[in-house]
């Protein structure tokens, strides 16, 4: 069939509106910041869903909902400390002198010659927890899979039937153990569980480890036993602990003030690695503050063994996460908790809430309780202040710029400042005006 040619009127048929051009749509919607290929994606559904007359309307709220929809900064207000549908702990992944330029991120600048990225912020997080030597992986889950897979392929692994934790996200230890090749011998009961139950495992003999496993986000009550990682230390083979949640040190001798009382019974690793457990896996965006990352710390021939497995190299994070880790691990070495956003957050005085809602908006400040979230020490709950307004708004605050994530309780919204930075304190009065 020819080309319509425009100066013959076609007669045989009714005049059909033509199609406005993609490309004219595009351009017309060119306000909207995306780049141009996906402006054409969003004229192209827009031509596709029907009427001519409203194609630039719809074209423009489709590419303006994709805009909205890109990764952006939030503002929890939420309460929970550690979100995971936020990234868990507030840290922006990017060390203080990220730039375009290079790093050292293998290279010995001693000789010149090819060295670790496994040599610094490994190693500095190693002194702060007092561990012979660690490794990074991209996550805690990454360092259970490389622990088992490295220490324990083809052997037992026992773990108590109390332990078996499913950590949201699908991360079960169970799945965990049969990906790694190893054999998870369970002992003991889901309530119980004493060291004879292990001492007998072992005697069966072809077990590689005892693995303990922290129920960070769960907890037993009633009749109940559990065997802790320290006990286990003289079962005959090594010990891995896997602590999830990243204190490092129950002593927390970055605080000023020492640990809060909400951390009570809160396994750390450098007391776990004093009692005598040879290796302990934690998360770097849980309670250490720093951003996704798992760390595997412990014996200095066992992390070699880890190293040198080659899922390590397929585990292993880029400068990126190893520059923001060891900026991280300076900050715990200086004893500088309030530089790290978590433990600011996580310690700042209620009293400081209580005056920064008032200066909000003193017809709304409420007293609120803050959790410390992302799976971890379930049912506690930290003092904590912001504001309180009747009725669910928490739709119109996350659809606005930028989103405050907010929550309802009992009917109103409750917006949490122990989580918002105080420089988005601006940002809560505007939302606040806007919805009284
Ligand atoms: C959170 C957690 C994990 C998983 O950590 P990710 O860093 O999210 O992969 C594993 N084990 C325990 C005990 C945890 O608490």
């Amino acid at each position: 069939m020819a080309a319509p040619d425009e100066n013959s009127p076609d007669t045989s048929t009714a005049p059909v509106p033509r199609p406005p051009s993609v490309d004219r749509l595009a351009r017309a919607i060119a306000d909207v910041n995306l780049p141009h290929p996906l402006l054409v994606d969003a004229a192209r559904t827009a031509v596709a869903s029907g009427d001519p007359e409203t194609a630039e309307q719809r074209a423009r709220d489709i590419a303006a909902e994709q805009a909205r929809s890109l990764l952006t900064g939030v503002v929890n207000a939420t309460g929970v400390l550690l979100h995971t549908n936020m990234g868990r702990s507030p840290w922006t992944d990017l060390p203080e002198d990220a730039s375009d330029r290079y790093s050292s991120l293998e290279l010995d600048l001693d000789s010149g010659e090819r060295g670790s990225r496994q040599d610094r912020a490994p190693r500095l997080l190693a002194r702060v927890c007092g561990a012979e030597a660690a490794m990074v992986v991209n996550n805690c889950a990454a360092a259970v899979l490389l622990t088992l897979s490295a220490l324990a392929h083809g052997k037992g692994v026992v773990v108590s039937r109390g332990e078996l934790v499913e950590i949201g996200g699908g991360f079960r230890i169970p799945e965990v153990m049969a990906q790694s090749g190893a054999h998870l011998i369970e002992v003991g009961t889901t309530n119980r569980t004493r060291l004879a139950d292990f001492e007998t495992a072992v005697q069966g003999g072809d077990i590689a480890l005892a693995l303990s496993v922290h129920r960070s986000n769960y907890r037993i009550t009633g009749f109940t036993e559990s065997v802790a990682a320290s006990a286990m230390t003289g079962l005959g083979v090594p010990v891995v602990a896997d602590i999830g949640s990243g204190l490092v040190d129950s002593a927390c001798p970055w605080l000023t003030d020492g640990p809060p009382p909400w951390l009570e019974g809160e396994p750390a690793v450098r007391q776990t690695l004093e009692a005598g457990v040879d290796l302990v896996t934690f998360s770097g965006d849980k309670l250490l503050g720093g951003p996704q990352a798992g760390i595997i710390a412990g014996r200095a021939d066992l992390v070699a063994q880890c190293a040198a497995h080659p899922l390590a190299r397929a585990l292993r994070p880029g400068s990126l996460i190893m520059g923001s880790l060891q900026q991280l691990a300076l900050a715990y070495l200086a004893r500088d908790g309030l530089t790290i956003p978590f433990w600011r957050m996580a310690t700042v005085p209620v009293d400081e809430l209580r005056q920064r809602a008032s200066a909000i908006s003193p017809d709304h400040a409420a007293d609120t309780i803050a959790v410390p979230g992302g799976g971890t020490l379930p049912g506690v709950e930290i003092p904590s202040a912001g504001l309180v307004v009747q009725g669910d708004h928490v739709t119109e605050l996350r659809t606005g710029t930028p989103p405050v994530i907010a929550r309802v309780h009992d009917g109103s919204t409750v917006i949490d400042l122990r989580t918002v930075h105080p420089d988005d304190d601006d940002v809560i009065r505007t939302a606040v005006d806007r919805l009284t």
